[in-house]
């Protein structure tokens, strides 16, 4: 295939079959730094020299060798979200079940018991109680508002994890990060939190004591629906010993995902403060329904915690808004949800488009019925992550739908 010419460097003469394939391996920036950390997507680092890459392997000096292992652009995410959450490190994955399952593969090692709120999200929930018949772990769950009841548990065995989420899901309870900190520190535990439906925007755990921060990134962080991504953060120790795991486990998070993780990210306190002023508008809206039993948000001075969530998340109260129907059953659910115009079906949260679901059929399907509805998830239980629309239009949307009920 064709003539021989120089390379790019110009030392060897190459043909045309190979100069395609060798040619524009270098970005040229000039002296410029780019306003946008570039993607790469380079699975591979070539360092020249065999005793060059062994020092990379060797941690020696600092670089890439391998997209499962690490690459520029996912690190580039994990120092914003190591300084967002205040924390000495972060490492990404795939979602944010990968990150859980790593977070307790590594700091339940060494086993104990795990005591986990009891209405966390869904798939947190069947990992934990999946975890006691399949490793035969000790998982203990408890109402984390009960100050008591979370003492008792932490005391009745040896304690590793105390797991919580900042906002639950779907129920919006909120818990006292700091109280729940000492607690867990009284007892030799680990406090970790689950901060996906507050976001670095409304709190930061370690500041207020907490061990380790994960996010399900997929939500607020991104917040453009088109990501599916997980973030642990922590003490740097603790991140290591994670990085090693994913290393093997093949959960790391790759580079286009990561990029555009940090471009939805950039955007994420706007969103946030539109989201949460129109939540409350809406929450308020509702609470004063005539169709609607109960409204869960934690912006309500009807909320059991909001004293404590005007303190911890400073007055605002999420974006989520979650209300039961006065007809409290699963048909008028469904025919409210198919009514809706606006706002979409969808099983996920902290878009910038308002999304509905139905948790006992969704988020929390697989949660034994009477467990579900123990929990306070009845069959007209409906969750609604507010959007970025404007509020006026997402509350006609919302009252056009009830009017069906
Ligand atoms: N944590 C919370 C609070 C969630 O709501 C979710 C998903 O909805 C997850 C974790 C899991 O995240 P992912 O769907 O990115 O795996």
């Amino acid at each position: 295939m064709g003539g021989a010419a120089k390379n790019q460097t110009g030392d060897r003469a190459e043909r045309i079959g190979t100069r395609v394939v060798r040619t524009a391996r270098v970005l040229p920036f000039g002296d410029g730094t780019p306003v946008v950390p570039p993607l790469v997507q380079s699975v591979a680092f070539d360092y020249g020299s065999m005793a060059e890459q062994d020092r990379v392997f060797a941690n020696e000096r600092p670089g890439y060798v391998y997209g499962r292992y690490g690459t520029p652009t996912t690190a580039a995410l994990e120092r914003a979200l190591a300084e967002l959450d205040g924390a000495e490190d972060a490492v990404c994955f795939v979602s944010g079940m990968s990150a859980i399952a790593a977070l307790f593969a590594v700091v339940h090692a060494d086993r104990g018991r795990i005591v986990a709120q009891e209405d966390t999200y869904g798939a947190t929930r069947a990992m934990l109680e999946r975890s006691r018949t399949e490793r035969a772990a000790d998982v203990a769950f408890v109402d984390p508002t009960d100050r008591g009841a979370v003492e008792r548990a932490l005391a009745e065995h040896t304690t590793a994890i105390l797991y919580v989420e900042a906002i639950s899901n779907p129920l919006l309870r909120v818990v006292d990060v700091a109280l729940l900190a000492s607690l867990a520190h009284a007892a030799g535990a680990t406090l970790v939190v689950d901060a996906t439906f507050a976001s670095p925007v409304l709190v930061q755990p370690i500041a207020l004591g907490a061990d380790v921060v994960l996010h399900s990134l997929t939500k607020y962080v991104n917040g453009h629906g088109d990501v599916m991504a997980g973030s642990v953060a922590g003490r740097s120790e603790m991140v290591r010993r994670l990085r090693e795991r994913v290393m093997s486990d093949g959960a790391y998070l790759p580079p286009h995902e990561a990029w555009l993780t940090i471009r939805g990210m950039r955007t994420l306190a706007l969103r946030m403060e539109r989201q949460c002023a129109s939540a409350s508008e809406l929450a308020k809206h509702l609470e004063a329904h005539p169709k609607v039993a109960r409204v869960h948000y934690p912006g309500l001075p009807s909320h059991p915690q909001y004293d404590l969530t005007r303190a911890q998340f400073g007055g605002r109260g999420g974006g989520v808004v979650t209300f039961a129907l006065r007809d409290d059953a699963r048909e008028p659910a469904y025919r409210f949800l198919d009514a809706l115009d606006l706002a979409a079906s969808a099983t996920t949260v902290g878009d910038l488009f308002t999304e509905v679901l139905h948790p006992a059929t969704a988020s929390h399907r697989r949660v034994e019925p009477a467990e579900r509805v123990r929990m306070g998830i009845s069959d007209g239980t409906v969750r609604v992550s507010v959007g970025i629309e404007d509020a006026a239009d997402i509350i006609a949307d919302i009252d056009a739908a009830l009017e069906r009920v």
